[in-house]
């Protein structure tokens, strides 16, 4: 379906992405020459995240956590903390498991001997898929292995008129094989990296979905989308890829019960140990619809409902929830706790900052 981008179309896009890529922290050495620990770190914060949301997480990281064995030997609780904010947390988990795998068979610091040394060894650590090991074994080692991502697949289906779905498999396939084709005719001393890195960010910056700058795109002569869109063939690039089906929400009612410290703002949370964010913190809660005092009171929780404080909404994975918050009056041995030094549920936080 793609065949190669041609050789002019690589050298533009190369030579357009050494002028003009943002300054990002992660980019402090040119691709193929960073160190594992860096370049591992922000691809994980850089999945589902936004590069300027990222930005300061990962300076705060690398100054709290600067090599693996010191991430290694933290508590969960602090790798959390230290996330929170960015969201899907399993992958926070991960990246401390991963840490302590990496330590256990010789890793130290932040590259060298004892690091896994190819895509392949990096894809067996916790939480490294195909696109991380890509990015990390492309940018820190020079390997020539293809990163696919949302930004990739939307730059091939439009270079190559591709009529795919985005999230069709058959889409992320054709990137895949595009981005390995192109890495075999790199110009010299040209990076597989910085091809990647390239793409990725054409497709974050002039490529975007909705409002693609292709007068300006250094792929505008051999873009296929570009040139139907020149000859009238189709009305405009942003049809491509084509749009996914939509998502089918599950509506879910849930009833937190929210009770404060007499005297500061410590709170009552529990963990959550299972479903959504393991391991993160929130006042308690149960699943229910109807009268939520009595439904509080026959689950057995502690306390009992006082006034309704009021309803927040929160979306999360495929669920659309809607919370119903009360005053929980708690018995005198309550234990509450300081919500700034545990990690907290996005809906918590939402609940804390209205009524703490
Ligand atoms: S010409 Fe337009 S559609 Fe084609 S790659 Fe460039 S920005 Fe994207």
């Amino acid at each position: 379906m793609t065949g190669q981008p041609g050789k002019r179309a690589v050298e533009q896009l190369l030579s357009w992405f050494e002028r003009q890529q943002r300054a990002l922290p992660w980019r402090s050495a040119p691709a193929g020459q960073r160190a594992l620990y860096a370049v591992w770190v922000s691809e994980i914060m850089l999945q589902q995240t936004r590069v300027d949301v990222v930005g300061p997480y990962f300076a705060a990281w690398m100054n709290r956590f600067p090599t693996v064995e010191m991430l290694a030997e933290a508590e969960e609780a602090e790798v959390l903390r230290h996330w929170a904010g960015l969201g899907y947390y399993r992958r926070a988990r991960f990246l401390h498991r991963a840490a302590q795998e990496l330590v256990a068979a010789g890793a130290r610091g932040q590259s060298g001997p004892g690091w896994p040394q190819t895509a392949a060894e990096w894809k067996k650590l916790s939480g490294v898929g195909e696109y991380t090991a890509a990015a990390v074994a492309s940018l820190a080692l020079g390997e020539a292995a293809p990163v696919v991502d949302g930004n990739v697949k939307r730059v091939a289906a439009r270079f190559n008129a591709l009529k795919l779905a985005s999230d069709d498999r058959a889409l992320h396939r054709a990137a895949e094989e595009w981005m390995a084709e192109a890495m075999t005719i790199l110009p010299e001393g040209g990076e597989p990296g910085a091809w990647n890195e390239a793409v990725m960010e054409l497709g974050a910056t002039l490529c975007s979905p909705r409002s693609p700058g292709c007068g300006i795109c250094p792929l505008e002569d051999s873009c296929k989308v570009n040139e139907m869109v020149a000859s009238g063939a189709v009305a405009l690039v942003e049809g491509y890829p084509l749009a996914p089906k939509p998502t089918e929400w599950k509506e879910l009612e849930l009833i937190y019960g929210l009770a404060r410290a007499p005297d500061s703002n410590k709170v009552l949370l529990v963990q959550r140990l299972e479903g959504w964010n393991p391991g993160l913190w929130e006042p308690p809660s149960l699943i229910g619809t109807g009268e939520a005092a009595e439904a509080w009171k026959a689950s057995g929780a502690p306390g009992s409902l006082g006034e309704e404080l009021g309803v927040v909404r929160h979306t999360i994975t495929r669920h659309k929830i809607t919370a119903r918050v009360y005053r929980l009056e708690m018995l005198k041995d309550a234990t509450y706790q300081d919500p700034s030094l545990v990690g907290l549920t996005g809906l918590a936080k939402k609940i804390l900052r209205r009524w703490v």
